[in-house]
């Protein structure tokens, strides 16, 4: 008989890992009713290991780093339970000033729009050297020699000349890259990315991933990818988390998801992203529209999608069934689409 994962094996999640989010649920209050963004999310994250948490817009990946990160505690969002443990504390207990003071040297992380994440009237050297004299006192001078070595090191060309340009003066790669600077500047154990590369080209896109993936090798971080893209993420990861409908719907070690996805929602977006190894294949695009949070559908959410729905798909929401270790499906039928994956 299949069993059901616990809390903590559930979601890929381990014990005592650097970072735990455990059984959240965020909320938005809103003038048309309760949206539940995040429905009992469970995943962790360990020094030097990589968790790409996949899926569309909505379906509360976004919401989950921006609750890990403690800037969304305030109305209209609610976290309404669970628990955000780093180093085996709950950060959702503690004083802010406590909380700020994690944000950035524990855990921090790289916004999606670098160009409205920098501030557009202040050189670049002097945001980045805001980091080190905000939260360290460094003087004037030595942020500033700083901000060169950072900017050096996510290989900004020249970087001490470029250091008093603005950001408009770079590129959009390049302003990806000073994004990190900054992220990276207090030497956090966590960092997260959150579609990091979502506006740049498909070369920019590798060159960001190869950056992102250097750097916490070099410094054995905790690295978050937050993407809706399931090809940006296959050569970085060790392991998947697929979100839909705020929940997790299937939790894999990388390779395992990539050779045999056990959901239909990430056998679908496996199908749509264009792949060596499937030469000739057409690509396959999920129907449908992701859920409506204000309204969402009964039993399994991804139901109205699914090629693989039966009837008590419709009425049965499906806990998250164990395959094996740690990977994880919320599928009645997953057996079924494994073997699909195996003929
Ligand atoms: Fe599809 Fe049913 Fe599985 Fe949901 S539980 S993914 S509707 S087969």
């Amino acid at each position: 008989m299949t069993e059901v994962l616990s809390e903590q094996m559930g979601s890929g999640s381990h014990a005592g890992a650097l970072l735990e989010v455990d059984n959240l649920h965020v909320e938005f209050r809103t003038r048309a009713g309760v949206a539940k963004a995040v429905n009992g999310v469970t995943y962790s994250v360990d020094a030097g290991e990589t968790l790409a948490v996949l899926g569309e817009s909505g379906s509360g990946k976004s919401v989950t780093a921006q609750t890990i990160m403690g800037i969304l505690d305030m109305p209209p969002g609610k976290i309404a339970g669970g628990e955000i443990r780093f180093r085996g504390v709950d950060l959702l207990k503690l004083p802010e000033d406590q909380r700020r003071k994690i944000r950035g040297e524990g855990i921090s992380m790289v916004f999606q729009d670098a160009l409205s994440a920098l501030n557009p009237v202040f050189p670049v050297g002097w945001q980045i050297a805001e980091m080190f004299r905000m939260h360290r006192g460094t003087s004037r001078g030595e942020a500033k020699k700083k901000a060169i070595e950072l900017m050096d090191r996510v290989r900004i060309p020249a970087a001490k000349e470029r250091v008093n340009d603005f950001p408009h003066q770079f590129s959009g790669g390049m302003r990806q890259r000073i994004m990190i600077a900054m992220a990276i500047a207090l030497d956090p154990e966590i960092l997260i990315a959150d579609e990091p590369t979502t506006a740049l080209d498909v070369t920019v896109q590798a060159q960001i991933m190869g950056l992102l993936a250097e750097l916490q090798r070099d410094s054995n971080m905790g690295l978050i990818l937050i993407t809706h893209d399931l090809g940006v993420v296959a050569d970085v990861a060790d392991k998947i988390a697929v979100m839909y409908g705020g929940r997790i719907v299937e939790n894999a070690p990388v390779y395992d998801l990539y050779k045999n996805p056990a959901h239909p929602y990430s056998k679908g977006l496996l199908e749509s992203i264009p792949r060596v190894d499937h030469k000739g294949h057409e690509l396959y695009a999920i129907k449908g529209l992701p859920p409506n949070l204000l309204e969402m559908p009964t039993g399994c959410a991804f139901h109205p999608r699914c090629p693989y729905r039966r009837d008590n798909c419709v009425t049965d929401a499906p806990p998250l069934y164990t395959i094996s270790g740690t990977r994880g499906s919320a599928c009645h039928y997953w057996r079924e689409v494994i073997d699909d994956g195996e003929h």
